[in-house]
Formats: C-alpha cells, sequence, structure tokens
C-alpha cells in the first residue's frame, strides 16, 4: 500500500470516529511519526499533504530538517537527554516528551539564550510503568506550577503513550483518566499555561483516544508501515 493511501486510511477513519462521538474533525491533528524512515518516504507523506512529522531522536531529526521543505512542523516525541536540548531548541514546533522538571530547566536556559519561547508538553505515565518516562498524574499539578515560572518555556498540554496492548479498549481507562486531568487543569485557568493540546493514541489506538478527547494522535506504522 501506498503512503497516500494508508494516509487517507487514517484521515478517514479519524473523520468517522470524529462524527460519531460529536467531535469536529479539525479539533484532531494527525502526526505522522517518521521517525527510522527514510526521507524519501517522509518527502511521499509530504507530497500527500502531511506538514506535521513527528520523530523521536534529535539526531535523527537534525538529519532530517534540512532535507525537507520549510513549512513542516516538527515534533519532538521521544525521549530527551538534557545534554542534547541545545541541539533542538528553535527547530520543534511542539517537544511532547518533557519529562521531568530538570529537562524543563534546560529547556528554559537554552530558549532563553536564543531569545526565544518553546512550547511543549508534560509527559505523563498514566499507567505507572517502570519501562516508561514521565510525570505521574500525582505529580502533574505541581510540575505545571513550576514550569509556569518558566519564562522560555510554555506547556500547552499533555502527552502519554499507553501500555502496549492487543485490544485498544485496554487503554481506554488510561486516555479518559488523562482527558479529565486535562480538563481540570484547563478549568483552573493557571498563568502562562493555557492548554489546548492533549497528544494521545497511536497506530494501535488513536481511534479509542479520539473518542476520549485526543487533540493530536501519533500515528507511525498505520501511515509508513512497519519499522
Ligand atoms: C513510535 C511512536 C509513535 C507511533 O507509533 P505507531 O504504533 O507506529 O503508530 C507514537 N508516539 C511515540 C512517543 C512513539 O515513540
Amino acid at each position: 500500500m501506498t503512503i497516500e493511501h494508508n494516509l487517507q486510511e487514517i484521515q478517514g477513519q479519524i473523520q468517522s470516529v470524529c462524527a460519531r462521538v460529536g467531535r469536529s474533525e479539525d479539533e484532531v491533528t494527525l502526526i505522522a511519526v517518521s521517525k527510522t524512515k527514510p526521507v524519501d518516504m517522509l518527502r511521499e507523506a509530504y507530497g500527500a499533504g502531511v506538514r506535521q512529522f513527528g520523530e523521536n531522536k534529535v539526531q535523527e531529526l537534525n538529519e532530517k530538517i534540512p532535507k525537507m521543505p520549510e513549512d513542516i512542523k516538527w515534533h519532538l516525541i521521544g525521549h530527551l537527554q538534557t545534554n542534547k536540548v541545545r541541539q533542538i531548541i528553535g527547530k520543534t514546533s511542539l517537544i511532547h516528551s518533557v519529562d521531568s522538571i530538570k529537562l524543563a530547566r534546560e529547556i528554559e536556559k537554552e530558549s532563553e539564550k536564543r531569545n526565544l519561547v518553546t512550547e511543549i508538553l508534560l509527559e505523563i505515565n498514566v499507567a505507572k510503568e517502570e519501562s516508561k518516562f514521565g510525570f505521574f498524574l500525582e505529580e502533574a499539578a505541581e510540575a505545571l506550577c513550576l514550569v509556569r515560572e518558566m519564562p522560555h518555556v510554555r506547556a500547552v498540554g499533555l502527552m502519554t503513550v499507553a501500555p502496549f496492548v492487543a485490544n485498544a479498549e485496554e487503554n481506554r481507562p488510561i486516555f479518559r483518566k488523562l482527558y479529565e486531568f486535562y480538563v481540570d487543569m484547563k478549568s483552573k485557568n493557571i498563568d502562562n499555561v493555557n492548554m489546548t493540546v492533549l497528544s494521545m493514541g497511536m497506530t494501535g489506538d488513536f481511534k479509542v483516544a479520539i473518542e476520549e478527547g485526543a487533540t493530536m494522535v501519533r500515528v507511525g506504522t498505520g501511515i509508513f508501515g512497519a519499522r
């Protein structure tokens, strides 16, 4: 199957889920996760209309950016080491994977040097999996409070990587929990925190995630094929 075909398939599924749960499809942004895939495939996706790409490694992102058109919005979705922050500040549209205050402080420091504001999401480990990065939900409110004190970091929402499950329904309670927290935080109107993004759902579970309120879904395999 071609990338264009896969893309139409995923977009069609997003539309029908949105229609079914009474959401506008404009509320859901599809991020094409192109990690490990060659630039040729990214170009093909670009040709089919994709403008938002997700990568999980700083080095790979830096290799791909100069080879692709300038109107692309790049999303960093993988764990970011503090010593690599310097290399990507100013290049991303959004960093989804801010999983510690130490990392947020480093982003603040490097963004200040370049005199810009970096938009981020706090990564939340809703299921408390040992193998995953992210704040526990119980820590997230405090983390948001600390981040709002950083003038060059803007927390615009939350992200989670749900457990790998055979049946996407198993992740519904995870997505629901994060949505509830998201709505709760939105209603509190914390200064410098304007939450509009809820990044959750991948190839296996994006439909359930949209049903539960996702505003960004990160789809790799479904668009580019198996890695
Ligand atoms: C790889 C990855 C995805 C995409 O996963 P697929 O199952 O291929 O859709 C989404 N989010 C993160 C954080 C990833 O690392």
